[in-house]
């Protein structure tokens, strides 16, 4: 492609609504245009670089055995009714109506459309198993979308079904998507690290989540550093130092003017964290039932445990107003000395183990002391519903855990039965029983990996493109337009590096040496190759993006020499 000629518009400031790197430079790089809040255009630049994603991801699945196909994304409302998912997915949903009033959903993923395909397709266990992808824009109406190409409500996804006779068979292929998706990843020059994940609202049990490491990164990632535990924050466990060891004491109401907070607490009595209670009030904004949830003074709630210890889509905490209208004392509240009526009480599993905790009054100014779990009252259920803390020990090994921001790019989920029974995906099995199938599915976020490996590749001056991705290899910079000597250098170096099939541009625009320089560096060309004063010699500048390096070579070289630096870069 010709500078000149083409359709690059790069920005010298940097968009006021940009604040990640990957958002900033794919403004400013020219790769990327808004329409509206959380949609994007993928420019020349842009859509080259997706397009080598997409192709890495095609390749991958191809060679794992998967088979490319293309749903539509228009579905209708009734397929996600029948799964329980029209309510479940709520407002995250685009949602539309045809001219005869019947809903429609904007595909924000394909369980059901592929399920229904299958279901009228395969009836009999020899055409198990079968694993389809595709890659397909899809939407989703986030509450936040931001960031760029992070966190569109319209991106580009592949996402992978696969369907099975016996667990054993979706076992390996969840195992072959994770080696599939480590290649992949890989292939993009990503550093990445595989995590056990929550299953969310798609449901099901195993799932693993592929997070790209970077300081931006929406996820806190939990690590250990003895073994290979990583878990997403959401669902990481660790081992509790334990409460100490006490004969049960009789609990007492004592007087506690103003100590309503947990820190307060601790100083007014001189006890340690572990041996206090808080309560906190939370509702399941699906169906209104309140939750009283349990937690050791020192640990925070885990939201996304407890919606799934009690299969909520929502939780959140009460207001003032509601605290009051169920009776309830904001800062005094507790599990002892109450009439909860419908209230449910839900216990983090550390709680139960503590002997003589405090616990909140449930009046003015008032909290207990010496309260036991079990003796004093008892929970409905009792669960981890903590959130881990760096520094904790690792449940596994002993050893500590850490913690990083990680951007997830991929999920790999075991449905198990979910949608297949939901929808009625049965096959025959080799003694003619009917059964339901087993399902696996398998997402990667491919246009929020571009912007991800931007998050992982960029210096002040632009981005830098691991080769794999980037949309051109080499930009060939003749210094001096008007020179005529430079001029056919440049222009015998561009056209042996199209020939060797290496994807370059030819920066044929009359501006000086140092704007073109800028927008190689902002662009993210891994390779510039200046044809400049030596140029009469048959000598060019080779530069190196990522390390900044010049070599001195003669034009001959040049595709020789991309071509090994392409194998390190
Ligand atoms: P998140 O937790 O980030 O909202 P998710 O868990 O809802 O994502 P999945 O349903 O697992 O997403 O979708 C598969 C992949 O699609 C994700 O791993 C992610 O890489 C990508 N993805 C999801 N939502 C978005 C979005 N709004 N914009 C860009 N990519 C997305
Ligand atoms: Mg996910």
């Amino acid at each position: 492609m010709r500078f000149s000629k083409s359709y690059i518009k790069t920005l010298k400031e940097t968009p006021k609504e940009a604040e990640t790197a990957s958002h900033k430079l794919l403004l400013r790089a020219s790769m990327i245009k808004k329409l509206t809040s959380g949609v994007y255009t993928y420019l020349p630049l842009g859509y080259k670089a997706l397009k080598k994603v997409e192709n890495i991801v095609r390749e991958e699945m191809d060679r794992a055995g998967s088979q490319e196909i293309l749903m539509p994304v228009l579905q209708p409302a009734e397929l996600w009714k029948e799964s329980g998912r029209w309510d479940v997915m709520g407002p995250l949903m685009m949602k539309l109506q045809d001219r005869n009033k019947r809903d429609f959903v904007l595909g924000p993923t394909h369980e059901e459309v592929v399920t229904d395909l299958i279901r009228n397709d395969i009836s009999s266990y020899k055409a198990l198993p079968l694993s389809l992808y595709q890659i397909q824009t899809k939407f989703r109406d986030e509450i936040r979308p931001r960031f760029g190409l992070m966190r569109g409500r319209e991106f580009v996804m592949k996402d992978a079904y696969s369907f099975h006779a016996t667990t054993e068979s979706l076992d390996e292929e969840f195992l072959n998507m994770r080696d599939t998706y480590s290649r992949i990843f890989s292939r993009c020059g990503l550093k990445f690290r595989p995590v056990e994940a929550d299953s969310g609202a798609i449901g099901g049990s195993g799932s693993q989540e592929f997070h790209v490491l970077a300081d931006s990164g929406e996820d806190e990632i939990i690590y250990c550093d003895s073994c290979s535990y990583a878990a997403n924050v959401e669902t990481a466990v660790s081992r509790v130092e334990a409460s100490p060891v006490e004969e049960f004491k009789n609990a007492e109401l004592i007087d506690t003017p103003n100590v309503s907070k947990i820190d307060d607490i601790v100083q007014f009595l001189n006890i340690p964290y572990s041996k206090t209670v808080k309560a906190m009030m939370y509702r399941d904004m699906g169906n209104d039932q309140v939750y009283m949830v349990l937690m050791r003074g020192d640990y925070e709630v885990n939201e996304t445990k407890l919606k799934n210890i009690v299969n909520a889509v929502e939780v959140a905490l009460l207001t003032d107003e509601e605290l009051e209208k169920h009776g309830l004392i904001k800062g005094f509240i507790g599990p002892y000395g109450i009439e909860l009526g419908d209230i449910k009480v839900i216990a983090d599993t550390a709680v139960t183990e503590i002997n003589n905790h405090t616990a909140g009054g449930n009046k003015m100014d008032t909290h207990y002391i010496n309260v036991n779990y079990g003796r004093d009252y008892k929970a409905d259920i009792v669960a981890d519903i903590k959130t881990v803390k760096v520094g904790e020990t690792c449940e596994r090994c002993g050893g500590k855990l850490h913690s990083a921001r990680g951007i997830e790019v991929g999920h790999i989920f075991k449905l198990g039965d979910k949608y297949s029974k939901a929808l009625n995906a049965t096959f025959l099995d080799d003694k003619g029983e009917s059964k339901v199938m087993l399902m696996g599915c398998y997402g990667i976020g491919v246009s929020r990996t571009l912007a991800s490996a931007i998050e992982q590749n960029n210096d002040e001056f632009g981005i830098i493109w691991p080769t794999a991705l980037a949309p051109y290899i080499v930009d060939v910079i003749p210094a001096n337009v008007k020179n005529e000597e430079q001029v056919k250098v440049a222009e015998e170096i561009y056209e042996a590096l199209l020939n060797d099939g290496i994807d370059s541009m030819i920066d044929d625009r009359d501006e000086r040496p140092g704007f073109k320089f800028k927008d190689a560096d902002l662009i993210g060309f891994p390779f510039k190759v200046v044809s400049g004063k030596r140029a009469g010699e048959g000598i060019v500048e080779l530069k190196i993006r990522r390390t900044g390096e010049t070599l001195e070579i003669s034009k001959d070289d040049v595709v020789s020499t991309v071509r090994e630096l392409m194998k390190k870069y």
